[in-house]
């Protein structure tokens, strides 16, 4: 039927929800929903009915309908897998957290804790105390505090020891890092003045020296974490940028970014400046991310000298940049953790899949190859298992790449190749990959549970891609 007798023949609102197929509907999604899917999807219908079109039988409208639902229902933020081969994948939500540090947040989620609340004293506490000792313990350092992520934790360190004056900083330092953190615009955000000394690849201690004044509040030290400046390059150590500083009677904060707690290079990756390494050198503030190397949820840390904490700490900017009970508890297990380094890769994540050996993926990707290759061979699709080099990401070891393996797809054409990622982002648990010549490569580095991997890939069945 068409025309203006199927617009007459429409069913109106009210008789869709009595139909026995959308009761169960509105039993599940609730009646404002299903009455407002129900009008959106008769209004459609209407529109390509005056168009010319036909009009769809109950069950075409109720399969619409569910359609609608459905899309509502699922998330944007929901699981993918993260096929990319940056572990630390900033856009996917970095760090993976550990069963244990899970657990934690669900039950300060859940119910209420003693977040600033003394149990011993029936007093009023302080919610970095759950962190503080923990921290100091893991870092060497005399006093910690925690902020929403490192970038607030530059900025109040920067802010409170440094507003109205000046900070000196390596003209080979002042990094950008992405998605608007700049280095320049944090002082000016945090009103200090900085003095840029040296050059880009060569910055030299009289530099330093030379540029310290009456109005000097700080010296800032950035780790270049997302690149690395070679070859004809002078930097001057941390050590000895601490004794300048101390001479001068000038703070040096050193900004870490990455900030890992143990050495890597006992799990085959490179050597990064420790946390307590940077301490020890004397700096007087250390600052570094909390989901990055550290495997832990979304923060920024500031460890260093009593004082100087104590200062931060009544900046006002603090409770601006505060962290919840749900954080503070997937923090405070994650760094327990770190107290059994024996056991820590195999308890979190992040250190899990940054440790994988090449030769354990490949032959995930071997296992795996086959099953890919059944649904997409058809398809005029080629499937094999290739080589493919893993990175850290979020700008630790920059330069770094760890060897990987994965399943390497080719199509037919270009237009066949976006086709097939697009259908693989739009999967329940969508499967991200990465473009790379020609060809679409799966780097199965993070790829823990197989089982889901493939129940989400046989949705692919059915849908013609290429
Ligand atoms: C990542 C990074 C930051 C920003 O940290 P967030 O936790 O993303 O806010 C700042 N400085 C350096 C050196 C970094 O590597």
């Amino acid at each position: 039927m068409s025309g203006p007798a199927a617009l007459r023949a429409l069913p109106s609102v009210d008789q869709m929800l009595k139909a026995a197929s959308v009761s169960p509907l509105v039993e599940r999604h609730g009646r404002v929903v299903v009455t407002n899917e129900l009008r959106a999807v008769l209004g459609d219908i209407r529109i390509a009915v005056r168009g010319g079109g036909t009009l769809p039988g109950e069950d075409g409208i109720v399969a619409s309908l569910l359609s609608r639902l459905d899309q509502r229902e699922c998330s944007t933020l929901r699981p993918v897998f993260n096929l990319t081969g940056t572990v630390l994948h900033t856009n996917l939500g970095r760090a993976l957290l550990a069963e244990e540090a899970v657990a934690a947040s669900v039950a300060a989620m859940r119910d209420a804790a003693a977040l600033e609340f003394d149990l011993a004293t029936g007093k009023r506490g302080e919610r970095d105390s759950h962190l503080q000792e923990l921290l100091c313990e893991l870092t060497g350092a005399e006093a910690a505090t925690i902020v929403n992520n490192n970038a607030a934790a530059v900025l109040i360190a920067l802010h409170t020891i440094g507003a109205g004056r000046q900070a000196i900083v390596s003209r080979g330092e002042l990094i950008e890092i992405g998605g608007a953190f700049r280095m320049p615009d944090i002082m000016q955000s945090a009103g200090v003045e900085l003095v840029e000394v040296g050059t880009t690849n060569r910055t030299h201690a009289k530099d330093y020296i030379n540029a310290i004044g009456a109005e000097t509040a700080l010296i800032l030290k950035v780790h270049t974490s997302n690149y690395r400046i070679e070859g004809f390059t002078a930097a001057v150590p941390g050590a000895e940028l601490a004794a300048i500083a101390q001479e001068a009677g000038v703070v040096l904060l050193n900004d870490l970014g990455a900030g890992t707690l143990i050495d890597l290079s006992r799990y085959g990756l490179g050597r990064e400046p420790t946390v307590r390494d940077a301490v020890a050198e004397g700096a007087d503030l250390v600052t570094f991310s909390g989901d990055k190397l550290l495997g832990g949820p979304q923060a920024g840390f500031i460890v260093g000298r009593k004082d100087l904490i104590a200062e931060i700490n009544r900046n006002p900017l603090k409770r601006a940049l505060r962290v919840d009970k749900i954080r503070i508890a997937a923090m405070a297990a994650t760094l327990k953790l770190y107290r059994d380094p024996d056991r820590l890769a195999s308890r979190l994540p992040t250190l899990k899949m940054l440790a994988r050996q090449q030769a354990e993926i490949r032959a995930q990707a071997e296992r795996l190859a086959p099953e890919i290759g059944a649904l997409l061979t058809p398809q005029g699709y080629t499937v094999e298992v290739c080589c493919c080099s893993s990175q850290i990401g979020s700008g630790a070891l920059p330069v770094e790449t760890i060897q990987s393996a994965g399943i390497r797809i080719a199509a037919p054409s270009g237009s066949a190749l976006e086709a097939l990622s697009a259908l693989f982002r739009s999967l329940p648990r969508p499967i991200l990959g990465r473009l790379q010549d020609g060809a679409l490569v799966l780097d199965l580095r993070c790829l823990s549970d197989e089982a889901a991997f493939l129940e989400s890939l046989s949705e692919v069945r059915g849908h013609a891609v290429a």
